[in-house]
């Protein structure tokens, strides 16, 4: 892999291994509106690409109706070529059922692209105010395996199993992400979050690998914090964290309980980084089926998700407009969506940003 430099907010770029043409004219890549208010925020973000001139070609790929065998899931073999062969993509959220039904459409993401790190990065908004106004956290999640491998089954009536599994390559993998990404984005320390008092073997194995990764990197500080003992201390001052990686449901938990530090689910983007340089940036939240399709949701997530992408694809003069277009907006505070306190509509604030660029 190699460091993208610098930014003028180095908490959202990614390393990029994969190279892009920067001499095309336009660029391919795979849009997922998703389920609830993903169509509406996957329109704002299309409203904003267009009125900053970005030269990308959606290619958009829907939820199929019927399970395709292939994937064994809703999702279509099409819509997995179509991210393998453009190599980037913007995700909108996908709904799962609660405790029965298909196999969740994210993991199957996850399983099949072999997206093995998911990176939430965190960050107090200027002229957003919340008890804190320092955070600057990254959250590096194992994306593959873990309590989400999806191994669960019946043992006897009223006794169910769910397996956890960790390997020894993915949390190496995701390991090495995670040092790489904190020592070229200037980063100083990283937090390994775990529970191996407990679950000695999975967790422990996790650890161990971290440690041999950070052998390698002696300019990052390491250090190893239990997962309860974490929560409490990001929310007592979280500027105590800089790169935290953990395996698969600790990272899902943490990375809510961080967007709960600056303002919540509307606000936190991530990326998904896979194997040959694949990048799948989608929001931290769900598909909000509370707020779908009434102009509510906030898609400031999504739009810095796709913010990422962008960085992925080395177009950082069109990141750079939209992102202090989206911060503007904010810090301004006359358009803001009504999870931060405001009053305006998706679509008025998307406006609001366009009127920033
Ligand atoms: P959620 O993130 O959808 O919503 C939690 C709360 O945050 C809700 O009150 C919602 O209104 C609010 N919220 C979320 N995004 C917002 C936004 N952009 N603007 C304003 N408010 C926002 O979590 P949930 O309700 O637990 O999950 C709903 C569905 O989404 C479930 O089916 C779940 O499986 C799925 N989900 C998908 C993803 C994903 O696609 N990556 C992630 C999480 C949950």
């Amino acid at each position: 892999r190699r460091a993208l430099g610098s930014y003028s907010n180095p908490s959202i770029a990614f390393a990029a291994p994969r190279a892009f043409s920067s001499s095309a004219t336009t660029i391919r890549a795979t849009l997922f509106p998703g389920d609830g208010i993903g169509p509406e925020i996957a329109e704002s973000v299309k409203q904003v690409f267009r009125e900053a001139d970005v030269p990308i070609e959606w290619e958009e790929h829907y939820v199929g109706d019927q399970i395709d065998p292939r994937t064994q899931s809703f999702l279509t073999w099409e819509s997995l070529e179509s991210v393998r062969r453009n190599g980037v993509g913007l995700k909108g959220p996908m709904a799962t059922p609660i405790g029965k039904g298909h196999r969740s459409l994210n993991l199957t993401l996850r399983k099949e692209l072999n997206l093995y790190a998911n990176v939430r990065p965190c960050y107090s908004l200027p002229g957003y105010k919340t008890r804190y106004d320092d955070v600057n956290l990254i959250t590096i999640r194992e994306n593959t395996e873990g309590e989400y491998s999806g191994l669960e089954h019946q043992v006897v009536r009223g006794v169910v199993e769910s397996l956890k599994i960790i390997t020894r390559q993915a949390s190496l993998r995701v390991a090495e992400y995670a040092f790489h990404y904190a020592k070229t984005h200037g980063r100083e320390r990283v937090s390994a979050i775990h529970k191996a008092n407990i679950m000695q073997k999975t967790d422990g194995l996790f650890l161990k690998c971290c440690r041999e990764v950070a052998e390698k990197y002696p300019e990052i500080k390491y250090e190893e914090v239990v997962i309860d003992n974490c929560c409490m201390m990001l929310v007592k001052n979280p500027a105590l964290f800089d790169v935290l990686v953990m395996p698969n449901l600790y990272g899902d938990i943490i990375s809510d309980l961080c967007a709960g530090l600056i303002g919540g689910l509307g606000l936190t983007p991530s990326c998904n980084i896979g194997e040959g340089g694949i990048a799948l940036a989608e929001a931290v939240h769900g598909s909000a089926p509370d707020i779908a399709g009434k102009n509510l949701a906030n898609p400031t997530a999504l739009l810095l998700s796709s913010v990422t992408m962008l960085r992925h694809l080395e177009l950082h003069d069109k990141a750079n407009r939209i992102q202090d277009a989206i911060l503007n907006t904010i810090a301004e505070g006359k358009y803001r969506t009504a999870d931060l306190g405001g009053s305006s509509s998706t679509s008025d604030f998307t406006r609001a940003i366009c009127d920033h660029l």
